[in-house]
């Protein structure tokens, strides 16, 4: 009879293909295709900031980029589960932009699998890239928080959202080159509650990993109050 009711809810609402809309018939979110397009990051990829390593020199033991070879950015890890391209773009954009919140669930499993190393390596809290309340408003909502809350289900690592704050209005990133972009998230952040953070190992939660300049400003502002290691988890990564 449950086979019968299921069979009957599958008829009148079918499951669709989270990106092209295509009905699929199995509990997967994307259709063949869809999910061919994109690129996971398996491996090989540098220990420290996650990015692959395409070139047969890269591939030494201690697996580092050419980049972490000659300096380490504060954060103890970054991980991201896929590449930002024309894969994954839509998925990602319509989760940011056009409540396409139903994505969570998929999102949350890929930076769980991704988070392997952190999560082995011990953490006690998450915590989502917070939005300035003037764009949170008109957004609606934080990607980056249901992202962390979704994630926090799959783990049982509690989820920070107040100790962190934008207090600083700044352009969209998209609209920044590389140098301008942390010119503009400089002092954007600031720890409202550091007892909250004090000692603590946490993972900062966001959905797209572009230049880094956001994530590296949010670990400074964190080590400075006390935390006592920060990684980075995006869902997707751009890569040059
Ligand atoms: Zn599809
Ligand atoms: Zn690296």
């Amino acid at each position: 009879m449950i086979k019968f009711i299921h069979r009957f809810i599958d008829f009148i609402f079918p499951q669709r293909c989270l990106c092209c809309g295509k009905v699929i018939h199995s509990d997967d979110s994307l259709c063949v295709d869809c999910f061919e397009r994109i690129n996971f990051i398996t491996g090989p990829f540098c220990k420290h900031c996650g990015s692959p390593l395409y070139s047969e020199n890269d591939l030494s033991d201690e697996l580092y980029c050419v980049s972490c070879l000659n300096h380490k950015d504060a954060f103890r890890f970054c991980r991201s589960a896929i590449l930002y391209d024309d894969g994954s773009k839509k998925l990602l954009l319509d989760f940011k932009f056009s409540d396409r919140t139903e994505n969570r669930k998929l999102l949350a499993k890929w930076l769980f699998l991704a988070g392997k190393d952190i999560f082995s390596a011990g953490v006690d809290l998450l915590i989502p890239i917070p939005l300035h309340y003037t764009r949170l408003l008109k957004r609606k909502y934080n990607q980056s928080a249901i992202l962390a809350k979704e994630l926090s289900t799959l783990t049982n690592i509690p989820v920070e959202y107040k100790s962190l704050k934008k207090i600083k209005r700044t352009l969209p990133q998209v609209l920044c080159n590389g140098k301008q972009r942390q010119k503009n998230v400089k002092n954007a952040f600031k720890v409202a509650n550091t007892e909250r953070i004090k000692n603590k190992r946490i993972v900062l939660i966001d959905d797209v990993y572009t230049t880094g300049a956001t994530m590296k400003e949010c670990t400074k502002v964190l080590l400075n109050a006390g935390a006592k290691s920060v990684d980075v988890l995006t869902v997707a990564k751009v890569v040059s």
